[in-house]
């Protein structure tokens, strides 16, 4: 089937929302104001973009990689072509770009950030995204259900993992609200669900993201271990574990954020 005339590829995740008034609650979690600079990932047929559009912030970047919807999205807002990232001085702009590869570093001025993600690419870029992106003032993503569900887990829950220690270590996330398969074309297997993420404010207990990324990946790729067991290999282990407060006999899943912070200060 298909969609304004063009097949969706399945290879950039397109399942595209056929809902107006889910896209309106959604773009309203935004909160866009006049002043506003607001970037939407993956745009698409445009379906949260007219509802961003007419809360007329004053900039708006669209990111989108399929470059057939880039140049329709650029056309419907008269939007310039632009392949800086971010673009400086238009007001509306369309970047026909892979998001993983955009500099998300240079983002240093506020800004919000939107997008329906593409499941195939979400959890990498919302990793990138929330390290890096030191301007994001608010995000408000559409994800898989089991996605969502990972980001807000609490400790010592299955869904709890490396996605959920780093993205809790740079925003507070909000599972808003469930969003069904039918109201998407083509239409997904499973449900989808909307959360928006607010930065925390960076303090006196700052860590390391190089340390803490090599950290989560040493300890969820052994998650069942024992923390005295992964860290056999280091001297002292026992003792370090024990002085950061934390029990050796621990399993990865019930450590908090500020427990993996603890460790890249003592283990790495
Ligand atoms: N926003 C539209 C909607 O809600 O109906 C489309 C959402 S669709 C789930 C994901 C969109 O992201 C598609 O338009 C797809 O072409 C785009 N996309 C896929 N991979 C991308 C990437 N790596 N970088 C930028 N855009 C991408």
């Amino acid at each position: 089937m298909m969609c304004d005339g063009v097949r969706p590829k399945k290879s950039l995740g397109q399942n595209f929302l056929q809902d107006g008034n889910i896209a309106r609650k959604i773009v309203r979690l935004l909160g866009i104001g006049p002043l506003d600079r607001v970037i939407e990932i993956g745009p698409g047929p445009g379906a949260l973009t007219r509802h961003i559009a007419a809360e007329n912030p004053a900039r708006l970047i669209l990111v989108e990689k399929d470059g057939h919807w880039a140049e329709e999205r650029r056309a419907e807002l008269g939007a310039s072509s632009v392949e800086a990232f971010p673009p400086e001085g238009d007001a509306r702009a369309v970047v026909c770009a892979d998001a993983l590869e955009l500099p998300w570093e240079a983002l240093n001025k506020p800004c919000k950030i939107i997008g329906n993600l593409p499941y195939n690419v979400a959890s990498p870029l919302m990793w990138e995204i929330f390290s890096r992106a030191l301007g994001l003032d608010r995000a408000v993503f559409m994800v898989q259900k089991e996605v969502g569900r990972r980001l807000c887990a609490r400790p010592g829950t299955s869904a709890y993992g490396a996605l959920t220690v780093w993205t809790q270590s740079f925003v507070l996330p909000k599972m808003e609200f469930i969003v069904p398969p039918g109201v998407f074309f083509p239409r997904p297997k499973v449900d989808s669900a909307v959360l928006s993420f607010v930065p925390l404010p960076a303090g006196p207990g700052d860590f390391s993201p190089l340390r803490l990324a090599a950290l989560l990946h040493k300890v969820f790729s052994q998650r069942r271990k024992q923390l005295g067991t992964i860290f056999q290999a280091v001297p002292n282990r026992l003792e370090l574990l024990i002085n950061a407060g934390i029990d050796p006999r621990l399993r990865p899943e019930n450590l908090a954020p500020e427990d993996f912070h603890s460790l890249t200060e003592v283990l790495l």
